[in-house]
């Protein structure tokens, strides 16, 4: 199975990582909306939340870590910020593997 996210995760796709656990880690999304974008990825190969059982919900735990750390420490934890995930093709969701856009570092109210 050839996954983009799973490839980044485990390194055979090199990519700067502001985050990075057992769980879950964090990258700049390559097409930015807004002044902060990036991404927040769980390692577990979940497509949508469909795909959540007892063995994963844990990794959302893991995504509200990551979230609160990156945020406070790019310095938008205060001034505020949205975070997204598109679930499939009516969310509009291009890789299947799921994922949090956090945007932030202006005001994002219009961006989607
Ligand atoms: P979506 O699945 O609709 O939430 O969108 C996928 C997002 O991943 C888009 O914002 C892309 O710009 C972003 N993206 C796709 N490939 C990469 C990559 N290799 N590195 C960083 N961001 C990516
Ligand atoms: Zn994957």
């Amino acid at each position: 199975m050839s996954c983009i996210f799973c490839a980044i995760g485990q390194g055979s796709i090199p990519a700067e990582k502001l985050y990075d656990n057992e769980a879950v880690f964090v990258i700049a999304d390559i097409h930015p909306k807004a002044k902060v974008h990036l991404l927040v990825i769980p390692k577990q190969h979940i497509v949508t939340f469909n795909d959540f059982t007892p063995v994963t919900y844990g990794s959302m735990a893991s995504v509200a870590e990551a979230i609160a750390n990156v945020t406070q420490r790019l310095g938008i934890a205060k001034s505020g910020y949205k975070v997204i995930a598109n679930n499939g093709s009516d969310g509009g969701q291009a890789v299947p593997h799921l994922h949090f856009h956090i945007l932030g570092g202006e005001p994002v109210q219009g961006i989607t």
